[in-house]
């Protein structure tokens, strides 16, 4: 399989589904995350991350938006799939199996634009979405309903290692609220730890 994981900032694959990207990289899969939002020096931490999760972490390019920070309009879109298309990371938009992304509630506005990109890139059927449990952004959820479940009991302490690279930027005590956080999903399907997703599409 391969995934796309579209994310504002360095660090947001790491807390949000860094056992999922282990799990998926461990049996084969290609995972691929595109960083829409440049906000710091964290180039080291990136490369330290890909390589214990095992993905590959690209920003999207400042030259191609005009603005402080990328915002949805049919310009952006175009640039996105274009950038993509002319394989800039590894594979066009309709060679990727699912594309995963944040969920439209999430508290962060750069979360958000993320949603609105991929409800964009939807108009190129077939392409499967799913949105991802960003914690703590995801304090006030009302209509994510977790439907996919990964038991990432195995790939915890992968999770961990990689979230901790990011450490000076976001700061200490990250690693013990999600796990957690990770502990109270697995409780729901007898695991230890577990990750979970809404599914938007899925095509077969
Ligand atoms: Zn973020």
């Amino acid at each position: 399989m391969r995934v796309l994981v579209i994310t504002a900032h360095a660090d947001d694959l790491e807390l949000a589904m860094g056992g999922t990207v282990k799990k998926m990289k461990d049996k084969g899969d290609i995972v691929d995350n595109v960083i829409m939002f440049d906000n710091g020096n964290r180039d080291e931490a990136i490369e330290k991350s890909t390589v214990s999760l095992g993905h590959k972490a690209i920003f999207f390019p400042r030259e191609l938006y005009e603005t402080d920070r990328p915002i949805i309009d049919a310009n952006l879109v175009r640039e996105f799939e274009d950038w993509l298309e002319n394989n800039k990371v590894s594979a066009t938009l309709k060679e990727y199996d699912l594309i995963v992304t944040h969920w439209k509630e999430d508290w962060h506005q750069d979360h958000r634009m993320c949603y609105d990109l991929v409800q964009s890139l939807k108009r190129n059927q077939p392409i499967g979405v799913m949105y991802m449990d960003t914690f703590p952004y995801n304090q006030k959820y009302t209509t994510f309903e977790a439907n996919v479940w990964f038991d990432i009991t195995v790939q915890m302490p992968a999770k961990l290692g990689a979230i901790e690279v990011f450490q000076d930027h976001i700061g200490k005590g990250w690693n013990e609220r999600v796990k957690a956080y990770n502990f109270y999903r697995g409780s729901f399907i007898k695991t230890r730890f577990a990750e979970v997703f809404k599914l938007d599409t899925m095509i077969m």
